[in-house]
């Protein structure tokens, strides 16, 4: 791969809306991501498997747990600079952000919100030191976008539950430690459970064939009459509302983490769009080329303030679930369309693994899909306006 010459672009000066803290984040995850995993991440791709030597990097940075409380070893942070990390590490690669997101909102936070001091105190710092990972079970065989229909269920056995059911498509599945697994009681309620791997029945086979996310580890969890100690639920909150508290922060993460993705497609193309020669010019020249590359430049910078600003909101606890889902729906999709402009850009080299650009357009695939799909994002903000739910 070639060497990583990133530079950010910053067209409405937005780095003047942030505060030192927030730039010496940034600077120090941009600087991480140039050293440790942009010399390795193509090659990881390529043979489809998760570059686990980049964990304890990943926790030094404070990537598990940015917004965590120091006293339970996360880095304690403000929502701007969760957002950062998270744009820095998907201009690496979506798969390594999926994987610390997973790690943060989706078994980090819920632990931290809905389970006891006790549960806490055992998790969270080592979840914060990559000590453990965990991955989140809320996907289904036959239950993607409508969740409430689960099937993975758990009975009270008076000392312990039995969890019957199984996960798909799950990040982090094949060697999570733990699992954040969300199933129905028998009175059809749905809560969190911490699911241990070594408990007797749990299993986690990892899926093949992936197209996108390949240096993302994903996997089933599968739970035939698996007893999970009572200990283990999260005890905090219940109901398909939980589970949907903890995306809101992960989708806030991935609205962020989307702008990444784009600026690094952006950054690549301009500088290769100066440099190739065609017809005595370098292609830049072009008409043509200079619409894609400044369309690309205003819609990065349209997410930028966008995103910001719902760091703002969330910073002041004001955010709704549905103007995160317009976040991430706008700037996946963006940054989707951007990969695919920036190819062309390249022309046949837009295809290599040479460049960045076609690792993010396939991975971005992948991110567009999970989370909430686009067009479930499209339609809880067609309910938000109207009151009238088109989906269920
Ligand atoms: C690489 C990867 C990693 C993932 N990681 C995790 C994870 O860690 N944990 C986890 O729990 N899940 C994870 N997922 C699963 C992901 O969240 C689901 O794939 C996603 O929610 C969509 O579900 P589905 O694939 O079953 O699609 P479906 O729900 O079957 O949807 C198929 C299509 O139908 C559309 N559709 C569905 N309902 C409606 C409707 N009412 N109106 C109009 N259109 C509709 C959808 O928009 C979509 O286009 C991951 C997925 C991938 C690909």
């Amino acid at each position: 791969m070639k060497p990583d010459l990133f530079q950010h672009p910053d067209y409405y000066l937005l780095d003047d809306l942030l505060s030192e803290e927030h730039k010496i984040v940034r600077n120090t995850t941009r600087e991480w991501v140039k050293r440790e995993l942009s010399p390795i991440i193509e090659e990881y791709a390529q043979k489809s498997e998760f570059p686990k030597q980049i964990i304890k990097g990943l926790a030094d940075i404070g990537a598990f747990g940015p917004y965590i409380p120091t006293e339970y070893g996360g880095a304690g942070l403000d929502q701007i600079s969760y957002g950062l990390i998270m744009q820095e590490i998907e201009r690496g690669d979506s798969g390594i952000r999926s994987t610390a997101s997973v790690q943060s909102s989706l078994v980090m936070y819920p632990i931290w919100k809905f389970g006891t001091e006790e549960q806490r105190k055992k998790y969270l710092p080592k979840l914060a030191s990559g000590e453990l990972i965990g991955c989140f079970g809320l996907t289904e065989p036959n239950h993607g976008s409508d969740p409430g229909s689960m099937n993975t269920h758990f009975k009270d056995m008076g000392d312990y539950l039995l969890l019957n059911g199984a996960k798909m498509w799950i990040s982090n599945a094949p060697f999570a430690d733990i699992a954040v697994v969300w199933a129905k009681d028998e009175s059809g309620r749905i809560h969190g459970l911490i699911v241990e791997r070594g408990m007797e029945g749990f299993s986690t086979p990892e899926t093949h064939n992936k197209w996108s996310l390949r240096a993302s580890a994903t996997g089933e969890l599968i739970f035939d009459n698996v007893k999970i100690p009572k200990e283990n639920i999260l005890p905090g909150r219940s109901g398909l509302g939980a589970a949907m508290y903890c995306l809101d922060s992960a989708r806030y993460g991935i609205a962020w983490g989307a702008i990444g993705a784009a600026m690094d497609c952006y950054d690549t193309a301009l500088r290769y769009a100066k440099e190739r020669i065609q017809f005595d010019k370098p292609i830049a020249a072009t008409q043509l080329q200079q619409k894609k590359l400044a369309e690309m430049i205003t819609e990065i910078t349209k997410a930028q303030l966008l995103t910001w600003r719902l760091g703002v909101l969330r910073n002041e606890e004001k955010a709704t679930s549905a103007q995160i889902s317009m976040a991430k729906r706008n700037n996946v999709a963006m940054a989707l369309q951007i990969a695919r402009d920036a190819r062309q850009i390249l022309g046949a080299m837009g295809i290599s693994g040479e460049y960045s650009i076609m690792r993010h357009s396939m991975n971005l695939e992948s991110v567009i899909t999970y989370e909430g799909t686009h067009d479930i994002h499209l339609l809880i903000t067609g309910a938000d306006i109207t009151g009238i739910p088109a989906f269920k």
